[in-house]
């Protein structure tokens, strides 16, 4: 404040400017001088979803760095200096919890960050992970640069619900770093929350005509539990909870033996997942996988099916009813 006092009194030009701004104004005329927007809050989320969830709560009083981008795989993710940088010039440092963020620890020693952190899965009723036999030897070995099998499923984005109490844990750690921001970030945040409602409905709207007995689909990874809680779907995940853990051939001859005995005809590939084992348990059941890909753990590029978090639960949704009843 100081500062800028000084800085206006010694600055007779700028001074000048605002006298004939006034006057300009006075006669009715543009204003010639403008208020300065402050500097935007430097944020760094650490997956592309939760970018997405920051900027809308955001808007234009913050800077938005996702560490794990569009189409990106935040469990096999390894951080560079370059994010190690990113992170030590953050305000606010974004992340998911519940172990999603298996190489946090490290980059926060790495940049010896000391700002504001917030865990938005802090707080919501996590599920258990689904119990590790399919892991075989490798249940509960912590994986270099994956997240280890902890006792909680991380990705409770796939519950719109959940992505209402992000979105509030999103608004006040800004409110904690920006004051004089924080009626703007809870505006916007109850404005978002209205449109997840809304979303949350509709998800619901589209699964309401598919008999519970139907509702069934075999994916890659184990990503889509808290969707399945949510909206009343059974997920067969042919791979575990993290994608750098490795299926087991019993694990995957039971999940065949399922598809056919249960007449399951949706059957994914996840965007980021390497589609083989898919194909090779959909082409051994009799099944074709559908064409469209589910988006999991990531948004897809400005311009893909999935840009922001909305788009991917609709995309998910839309093309998993339709692979249900048998639409292309
Ligand atoms: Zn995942």
């Amino acid at each position: 404040m100081q500062q800028r006092v000084w800085q206006r009194s010694a600055s007779w030009r700028g001074w000048r400017k605002k006298v004939v701004a006034a006057c300009a104004l006075a006669f009715g005329a543009a204003p010639v001088v403008q208020a300065q927007a402050p500097a935007p809050v430097p944020v760094v989320a650490s997956f592309s979803i939760l970018g997405d969830l920051v900027q809308q709560v955001g808007g234009e009083r913050v800077q938005v760095r996702t560490l794990v981008g569009p189409e990106a795989d935040a469990h096999v993710f390894q951080p560079k200096p370059a994010d190690a940088r990113s992170v030590a010039a953050a305000r606010l440092l974004v992340v998911n919890g519940l172990g999603y963020e298996g190489w946090l620890e490290r980059l926060l020693r790495n940049a010896n960050y000391r700002g504001e952190l917030v865990r938005v899965a802090d707080g919501i009723e996590p599920l258990p992970a689904r119990d590790s036999h399919d892991h075989g030897a490798k249940a509960g070995h912590r994986h270099e640069h994956g997240h280890d099998h902890g006792e909680h499923d991380p990705h409770a984005w796939q519950d719109v619900r959940h992505v209402i109490h992000y979105t509030q844990r999103i608004a006040e750690a800004l409110c904690r770093v920006d004051a004089p921001g924080c009626d703007h970030y809870r505006q916007r945040a109850q404005t978002y929350t209205q449109t997840l409602r809304a979303l949350d409905a509709e998800i619901r709207a589209a699964w309401a005509p598919i008999p519970p007995q139907q509702r069934k689909v075999v994916t890659s990874h184990d990503a889509f539990r808290y969707y399945g809680h949510a909206y009343g779907v059974q997920f067969l995940p042919a791979q575990g909870v993290s994608t750098s853990s490795e299926p087991s051939a019993a694990g995957v001859a039971r999940l065949i033996r399922q598809i056919r005995a249960e007449g399951v005809r949706a059957v994914f590939v996840e965007r980021l997942t390497d589609p083989r084992l898919v194909q090779r348990v959909a082409q051994e059941a009799g099944v074709t996988p559908s064409p469209v890909p589910l988006y999991s753990d990531a948004l897809s590029p400005p311009g893909g099916p999935a840009p922001d978090y909305v788009s991917l639960m609709r995309h998910n949704t839309r093309a998993m009813v339709e692979a249900i009843q048998g639409r292309p």
